[in-house]
């Protein structure tokens, strides 16, 4: 009997090895929920599938319902980007955005834009050169965070919604109350100091549109001070560490900070 066959867009965010030469297939599907396939052969070199199923790669493919998985049938690839291949510090990036955007959508939850976005981010780290790389993947974890809910509090006190004190060279912030709280609210709760330039700089980037993070340009340490902010965050709000985020902070991506 012929199994149904369906056609879908999707963003490879992530790739299991499946015995010798498959994969099961994870996507973000263009409705902004995660969507898995096995892709036979997807691991042979020279076979069909060679080549399109990518990281961050968008595909558009022919699937036939499976019992437990569906299975790819054909792919064809809608966007790539080859500096990825190429560019350690963006391959590095590249897999923080997509292992974020793995722990963060589900299977029928649907997230409205959130497939835009990330084709979007993806498009702008592919063109934008130098350390500002890191800016664009800073604000693109910040975006998948409000996307699903768990954005930080980064321009009011997350406990009483107060005013900030901009002044200050250092901020008061909590993970556990969800973001920077003022100086009497942290008395009252577990809060560590982060530099005050760090939290506006994760506050803007967490607003700002990617052409407007690529003319700001390179923010130097503060965005990998923005980086570690989101690691401790992932942490705690997605309950899972981005190990691609540890191998780029930790230099072992070959990144020199
Ligand atoms: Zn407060």
């Amino acid at each position: 009997m012929a199994h149904p066959t369906y056609r879908a867009r999707g963003i490879v965010v992530r790739k299991t090895k499946l015995g010798e030469m498959d994969l099961i297939v994870t996507f973000l599907a263009s409705d902004g929920s995660q969507m898995r396939a096995v892709a036979k052969g997807a691991r042979k070199p020279g076979g069909a599938l060679a080549g399109k199923i990518e990281i961050a790669n968008t595909v558009d493919v022919l699937c036939s319902v499976g019992r437990n998985l569906d299975t790819v049938k054909e792919a064809r690839l809608s966007a790539s980007y080859p500096s990825f291949r190429s560019d350690v510090e963006k391959a590095a990036c590249a897999a923080c955005i997509a292992e974020l955007c793995e722990r963060v959508t589900q299977v029928d939850l649907p997230h409205a834009r959130l497939f835009d976005m990330i084709e979007a981010a993806f498009r702008t780290l592919d063109r934008a050169q130098g350390a500002v790389v890191f800016s664009c993947t800073a604000a693109v974890l910040l975006k998948l965070f409000a996307f699903t809910g768990v954005a930080p509090q980064l321009s009011h006190c997350a406990v009483c919604g107060g005013p900030l004190n901009a002044d200050a060279s250092r901020t008061p912030f909590s993970v556990e109350e969800g973001g920077s709280v003022c100086v009497s609210c942290a008395d009252t709760v577990s809060a560590w100091p982060v530099d005050t330039a760090t939290v506006q700089v994760a506050s803007a980037l967490l607003r700002a549109t990617f052409d407007a993070i690529v003319a700001a340009g390179d923010q130097g340490m503060r965005a990998r001070a923005v980086l570690e902010l989101c690691r401790d965050w992932s942490r705690f709000h997605v309950g899972s560490r981005i190990r691609s985020l540890d191998f780029l902070l930790d230099g072992n991506a070959g990144i020199a900070w």
